[in-house]
């Protein structure tokens, strides 16, 4: 079978490996259809100092297929169903993994794609437990952004900020992945969406996808308008991932009592922050890392019920680094996805 590997940094190879084994007991046999890029793939193939990982590794975190084989003990699936893959491995016996909170797992072993092999080939045989259903209605293309795209926007706007109708939600970077994802579940709920873009393509781009109001913040202080729009009083959700220098500017476009949630630092990881602001003002700040199961199986629900993805691009298999580039380009609108 194919797998493509990340064999130094900045370096992939599509390689033939032999298949896995028949899958053991409780585990399934998956057959790889579609992978959707993250920024994750992009700080892997650059190589990060602090990340624990031998290569060559298979890369992909994120990812969609049909079942392929089951092993013994598996009664929940069909050959040739439709399924998505969680994409860390998780130890399903500690207390967060029993209620459900699988991104807090105590003994996880790691993410796939990251610091143990990925997605990005052919067969793979997965725990049962970590495989769910998509539903017949929702193409693998899409499903592939569940796992993490839908699944991490899922968890920051549902379970850390607690997002409800009506609200008024500022989402940066409303061309990414996520951003993408967060328009689309929040204009869902009936809330006001205020996004923010970097070119004027992407503006048209998010309008038309729902967002009540765009800025340019290179063309505009994102967090003077966002005041403006919302009458100084500012908005009750801030939607981050991107840090930096922004990152006081968007607690400064909350209202009081106002919940920011952050799952990424593309711009920067450090910040300072005025305390007396964040009491005085009761801001409450998430910091929210991937999702649970239940995310993604919610996501997926969202999907059949026509809470689509953004694709912007496809590419095959051998096109991976082409995928990236794309990705860190930011040009991008929407989800990558390789196709197999
Ligand atoms: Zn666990």
């Amino acid at each position: 079978m194919r797998a493509l590997q990340l064999v130094a940094d900045r370096q992939l190879e599509l390689v033939e490996t032999p298949g896995p084994a028949a899958p053991a007991e409780g585990e399934v046999q998956v057959r790889v259809h579609a992978v959707g890029l993250n920024h994750l793939d992009v700080w892997g193939f650059r190589g990060m100092a602090f990340a624990k990982r031998k290569l060559p590794l298979v890369v992909g975190a994120e990812a969609a297929g049909e079942i392929a084989a089951l092993g013994a003990g598996v009664t929940q699936f069909k050959p040739g169903q439709k399924v998505v893959m969680y994409g860390a491995m998780t130890c399903g016996r500690c207390a967060a993994c029993h209620e459900g909170r699988d991104n807090l797992c105590e003994n996880v072993g790691g993410i796939m794609g990251f610091h143990l092999d990925g997605f990005a080939r052919d067969l793979i045989n997965m725990p049962a437990r970590l495989v769910v259903p998509v539903p017949d209605t929702v193409s693998l293309r899409d499903a592939a952004c569940a796992p993490i795209a839908f699944g991490t926007t899922e968890h920051m706007l549902f379970d850390n900020a607690k997002l409800k109708p009506g609200e008024t939600i500022l989402v940066h970077a409303g061309g990414s992945g996520i951003g993408t994802a967060a328009i689309v579940m929040a204009k869902a709920l009936g809330c006001t969406v205020i996004t923010t873009v970097g070119d004027d393509a992407k503006a048209e781009k998010a309008k038309a996808l729902g967002a009540d109001h765009v800025i340019n913040y290179k063309t505009d202080r994102f967090e003077g308008v966002t005041r403006k729009l919302t009458a100084k009083k500012g908005v009750d959700v801030v939607f981050e991932h991107v840090g930096g220098e922004g990152f006081n500017g968007s607690l400064l476009c909350l209202k009081r009592g106002g919940r920011l949630v952050t799952c990424g630092s593309t711009a920067g990881p450090t910040v300072t922050i005025n305390l007396m602001q964040l009491f005085q003002q009761q801001y409450k700040i998430f910091g929210s890392f991937g999702c649970s199961l239940r995310n993604i199986r919610d996501s997926l629900s969202k999907m059949a019920a026509g809470q689509l993805p953004v694709i912007d691009t496809e590419v095959p298999l051998a096109e991976f680094e082409r995928g990236l580039e794309r990705l860190e380009s930011r040009k991008v609108f929407g989800k990558v996805i390789v196709n197999f």
